[in-house]
């Protein structure tokens, strides 16, 4: 079946009105559903975008329903979609609870869903870990054997089905399907493999459900003509779509790491082993890699963080004999595989990867493309080198909006004073049509916007001071039952422990655990507040009164001093352009829309956002930021603040 050929799946009778109007469809169906005439808007805009082979940008705030409001006119349209979702959570969601529910009206509608590589099992790897296991510690070997008996049984191989298995376990790193170690057609496992039979699955289906990492990851390969998981496709739906430059930018990217060429090395020795190869002088030049990848990247300072590597000439110059001596092991490598008597396709696909690990390494350190950034991130023990696209735009029109029929784009902050030209000129759109659709809650009765003027302006060094006991009053107020969010870590450390004493409520600080089991802490411990940064600002949903305030630092522009951030400016005030105006406010409005809409998820929510920056009143560029946020009630008085909660 090809993406244009079907019919579509439902009674062709039944209108998008009968379906989402009052006493229709999804009314008879769904207990709680309600008609929003913003939702049946979005419908008819999904669905006349999808007729009319046009793109569609659609802003549609919490509370619209808009997931329901792509579907029905997908399914309806008979088109295959691909829907990308800004997280495995919302992918999950939309394949295990809202298409389930859809079946009751469209019982033919297939869909599948589909994650990242590194989610599924590799059948080989686990045979081939089965001659020869090596597990470290009971805690390995009892999943090892948990995998080995669930491995038979199961139809996705998708690890979200084991239940234990953390989600940083190296064992599992060493056993999923990721492409790098993946030999493809000449694997002996290739028809049986759970990528064959997603790909299989995907191409008999209506509806493919990818996250934006793999769709961007799948556009990517595209362009570099490797076999692409996704099948041809008429349209695809971006929810969350204020992601996808950050994504895209990633993906269309290169990165190495000391972790790339250790798994380099790693995977050498054990399909040598595994296959009981002659090594010849194969080990010898997999220790030269070894060696040679610590000295490199040992020439890069020893402290965490992320800095600019434009100054790559001055790198050569000083570090030339290191660099040289790095791309010629992995030449070495390439050659001495090259030479083994015994081939098998794994050896080849290893030669491969030495010579894609060299091209990448070549350009990081000598590309000349002007549109591309460089930097070097050190994160823990990982050492990370990256290339990445200034601007996608250009890429993005040539690669997916010149070359699919219809793209949708939602999400509930995508547009700054009203218009989408920022949003646009990121991704490279022309000719679209566009929509902003009013939100279902009440904002100016469910929540208030309350901004002090007597803090110091948040750049000076004595703000954190001024603003640790504004938020203590605050959470006085509240009762805690809060999110306190920073744009810095710094920040964040230094106003939690000056609040920590005197606090008495329990306190959650990003970073002690992982974010899911934080969040669920916060959930379940009454009057809970939680210090956080920038993973906090967005994809969290916490309904009812255990989130009553949110409260935000600073304006989020993003820190200049960043290496993508500080090219982008440099581009843009070089051709002309204003950064300030033309990227970092909009950024900034964007992204406070985002951690704003942590408070209000449903219309019996209530609350009070904060921000603890004066700049929103007192400059002149404040009045962007007013025009883009829903019209909350607002004040600049703590008084109104606490009569606000005593309504409460
Ligand atoms: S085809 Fe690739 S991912 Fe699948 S079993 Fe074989 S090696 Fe593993």
């Amino acid at each position: 079946m090809t993406a244009t050929s079907k019919k579509a799946r439902t009674s062709e009778n039944i209108s998008l009105e009968r379906v989402f109007a009052t006493g229709g469809w999804l009314a008879r169906h769904l207990p709680q559903y309600e008609f929003r005439p913003a939702q049946l808007e979005m419908a008819e805009s999904v669905e006349a975008a999808l007729a009319d082979g046009r793109h569609l940008i659609v802003e549609a705030g919490t509370g619209t329903g808009k997931t329901l409001a792509y579907l029905v006119p997908i399914i309806r349209s008979g088109q295959r979609v691909v829907i990308s979702t800004g997280t495995k959570n919302l992918q999950e969601q939309l394949f295990f609870k809202d298409i389930p529910f859809l079946k009751k009206m469209f019982p033919e509608l297939r869909a599948t869903l589909m994650k990242g590589r590194q989610n599924y099992l590799c059948r080989q790897k686990l045979y081939d870990m089965e001659k020869q296991p090596v597990l470290n510690g009971v805690e390995e070997l009892s999943l090892y054997t948990q995998i080995r008996q669930w491995e038979p049984g199961t139809e996705t191989g998708d690890r979200a089905e084991l239940e234990g298995l953390p989600d940083t376990s190296e064992l599992w790193a060493r056993m999923d399907a990721r492409r790098e170690a993946c030999t493809g057609q000449k694997c002996a496992q290739f028809e049986r493999c759970f990528i064959t039979w997603m790909h299989q699955r995907a191409a008999e289906s209506d509806l493919i459900i990818v996250n934006h990492h793999l769709f961007f990851a799948d556009l990517a390969l595209k362009q570099s003509d490797y076999a692409s998981l996704l099948p041809d496709y008429r349209a695809v739906v971006f929810d969350e779509a204020h992601e996808i430059e950050d994504v895209a930018t990633k993906y269309f990217g290169l990165q190495i790491s000391n972790y790339r060429f250790e798994e380099l090395a790693r995977d050498t020795e054990g399909t040598l082993k595994m296959k009981g190869l002659e090594a010849g002088d194969v080990l010898g030049a997999v220790r030269g890699l070894r060696r040679r990848g610590e000295l490199f990247f040992e020439l890069f300072p020893a402290s965490e963080g992320r800095a600019s590597f434009e100054d790559r000439e001055g790198f050569l110059e000083a570090h030339r004999s290191a660099y040289s001596a790095l791309a010629n092991a992995l030449t070495r490598l390439e050659t001495e595989l090259g030479r083994l008597k015994e081939r098998p396709e794994e050896v080849n696909h290893l030669a491969r990867r030495a010579a894609e690990l060299r091209e990448a390494l070549a350009f990081i350190l000598e590309g000349s493309s002007r549109n591309f950034v460089y930097w070097w991130e050190r994160r823990g023990r990982g050492m990370f080198l990256e290339a990445a696209p200034i601007d996608v735009s250009a890429l993005l029109r040539e690669r997916l909006f010149e070359k699919v029929r219809t793209i949708v784009l939602t999400s509930a902050t995508l547009a700054v004073g009203g218009r989408f030209d920022f949003l646009k000129r990121r991704l490279g759109i022309e000719n679209t049509r566009e929509q902003i659709l009013d939100s279902h809650f009440d904002y100016g009765q469910q929540a208030l916007l309350y901004t002090p003027l007597h803090l110091p302006d948040p750049r000076r060094e004595d703000f954190a001071r001024h603003a640790a006991e504004e938020i203590l009053a605050i959470l006085k107020i509240t009762r805690g039952r809060a999110f306190v969010l920073f744009t810095s870590r710094q920040q964040m450390r230094e106003v939690f422990d000056r609040v920590r004493a005197r606090l008495r409520f329990s306190m959650l600080l990003q970073g002690t655990a992982p974010r899911t089991v934080l969040l669920e802490r916060f959930r379940r411990t009454p009057h809970a507040v939680l210090f956080a940064t920038n993973s906090f600002w967005q994809g969290v949903d916490v309904q009812g009164p255990q989130l009553s305030a949110v409260i935000i630092d600073r304006l989020p522009f993003a820190v200049p001093t960043d290496p993508v951030v500080a090219a982008r400016i440099r581009c843009i005030n070089s051709d002309g352009g204003s950064a300030f105006e033309d990227y970092q406010l909009p950024e900034a409005v964007l992204a406070l829309k985002q951690g704003f809409g942590r408070l209000i998820r449903s219309e019996k929510d209530r609350g009070v956002l904060v921000i603890l920056d004066q700049r929103l009143m007192r400059k002149a560029y404040g009045q962007v930021f007013w025009e883009s946020l829903p019209r909350y009630r607002r004040t600049t008085r703590l008084e109104d603040v606490e009569i606000f909660m005593r309504e409460y």
